[in-house]
């Protein structure tokens, strides 16, 4: 007799039990459901949650990681009460990530939960390809100021 056992996020299937011959229902966890924040290789897309705005950006690492690198930038950015000379300065620095530009010079909250992975692509250069896609898909709606790495691999490491 199988034992059913109850586990968070379990899903129930249906197997044959060998000594009683019949079908019984167990629940397990399936193998390949992943959360989001796990997933790796991958395209993203963060909104604003004051505008239409979106920032599509790609990660090797897993995607958790780095959507937590660009909130402790946004929130750095933008915790420092902006005096009209730092607003002023913020606007000529073109060194920052684009959503951490929008965050600090629209004044814009980003609605981090729903930021989503888009994309999978294990192989670096296509992945770069497929966030240029996703960039122009994206139109005037995109917070990108270009189309990503795919523009600039010069400046990329190799490794
Ligand atoms: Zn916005």
């Amino acid at each position: 007799m199988l034992t059913v056992i109850l586990l968070e996020f379990a899903v129930p299937v249906w197997l044959l039990c060998f000594c009683c011959e019949l079908f019984v229902t167990v629940l397990v966890h399936p193998k390949d459901k992943q959360e989001k924040e796990d997933l790796t290789e991958c395209v993203y897309k963060v909104p604003c949650a004051n505008c239409d705005k979106t920032y599509i950006g790609e990660t090797g690492r897993k995607f958790g990681v780095r959507l937590q690198e660009h909130r402790t930038e946004v929130e750095s950015k933008t915790e420092r009460k902006f005096t009209r000379s730092l607003r002023a300065s913020s606007l000529t620095e073109h060194n920052k990530p684009a959503l951490t530009d929008h965050a600090t010079q629209e004044n814009h909250v980003i609605n981090w939960s729903q930021a989503t992975v888009i994309d999978r692509e294990p192989e670096r250069f296509t992945r770069w390809f497929k966030e240029a896609i996703h960039t122009r898909k994206e139109g005037q709606q995109a917070m990108n100021r270009d189309e990503g790495s795919y523009q600039q691999p010069r400046i990329r490491p190799l490794s």
